[in-house]
């Protein structure tokens, strides 16, 4: 099945306690890709880059068999991210933000990935996100992402985006920040009545939960040895997610909790390294691996 992802493509200048990085490739749809890309040959990007967007990025990510016909040159500069993380390495600072050629896009859906039956609205300005969505005619599961910028600023749009997801998979301190519930179980539940049917929460080194109105699943995170980068833990544990359910096209609530654990272990490879450097040598075998590491720890 194929998944068409709509999201950011940038150039991310991070600083962590153990390394600081210049103009990388980054972007919510790009680490999404990626990750998505380890399980299905079938990834459709919906984004913009500038003109300043260096080939050997558009190589890497056709490399991936990334369907790149949705990825628009726009005249101008790419957009770009700045933050940083201080020791614990718990949640980024936004340092910078520039929207460059995101600021005049309008996204174009090409027919050819029109009937995707996956959709994935990955962080961006949920405006682009709706436009996205109305323009998909036979999707069969539609998953958000968002981030604190677009709650505190757009949160009208995004309520009605959210509106039209199935599952929306959002961080604790954003769920506390969209709902004003402190406790992430009642920020959970509160956004099951915003409209999705389920939603994922993502708790960094506290791994993840997925709630319906009446299933409730809880994943640990993978124990890491060493974390060098948390950025886009978020988009790749997505693209593990969806690239699994998209690859097995199963949606039982069986097949999902599976899908939180590949999401769970694409994650921990994506923060061992910067940018999407841990992705440029990853293979199935450590991915199987991982996976079954976690089946183990918690079983009893
Ligand atoms: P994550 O760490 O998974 O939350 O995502 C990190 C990625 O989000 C970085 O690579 C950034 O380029 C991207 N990003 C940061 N701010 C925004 C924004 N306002 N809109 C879209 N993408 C963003």
């Amino acid at each position: 099945m194929s998944i068409v992802v709509v999201g950011s493509v940038a150039l991310d200048s991070i600083e962590t306690p153990y390394g600081k990085v210049k103009n990388v490739l980054g972007g919510s749809a790009t680490y999404f890709s990626v990750s998505a890309s380890f399980f299905t040959g079938d990834v459709k990007l919906v984004a913009v880059i500038g003109e300043d967007f260096p080939d050997e990025y558009i190589k890497f990510l056709d490399s991936k068999g990334i369907d790149l016909e949705g990825l628009e040159k726009a005249k101008g500069k790419t957009f770009r991210w700045a933050g940083r993380y201080r020791e614990n390495l718990s949640g980024a600072e936004t340092l910078a933000t520039e929207l460059n050629v995101f600021e005049n896009f309008s996204p174009k859906i090409p027919d050819s990935y029109k009937n995707a039956e996956y959709v994935f609205l990955a962080n961006i300005n949920p405006e682009l996100q709706l436009d996205v969505l109305k323009q998909m005619k036979n999707a069969k599961l539609i998953v958000c992402d968002t981030m604190n910028l677009w709650i505190a600023e757009r949160k009208e749009k995004l309520l009605e985006t959210i509106k039209h997801v199935d599952i929306l998979i959002i961080n604790d301190a954003e769920a506390r920040q969209l709902t004003g519930e402190q406790k992430v179980d009642m920020a959970a539940r509160k956004i099951l009545e915003y409209g999705p049917s389920r939603v994922v929460i993502k708790k960094g080194e506290h791994g993840a939960i997925t709630l319906t109105n009446n299933t409730y699943f809880s994943s640990p995170a993978y124990p890491l040895k060493r974390v060098l980068d948390p950025t886009g833990a978020g988009d790749t544990f997505a693209g593990g997610f969806m690239g699994y359910l998209a690859s097995t096209d199963d949606l039982s609530e069986q097949n999902i909790r599976k899908a939180i654990v590949y999401g769970t272990v694409m994650a921990s490879f994506n923060v061992e390294d910067f940018s999407i450097n841990r992705q440029l040598i990853l293979t199935k075998e450590e991915i199987e691996s991982r996976f079954a590491e976690i089946k183990k720890i918690t079983e009893f």
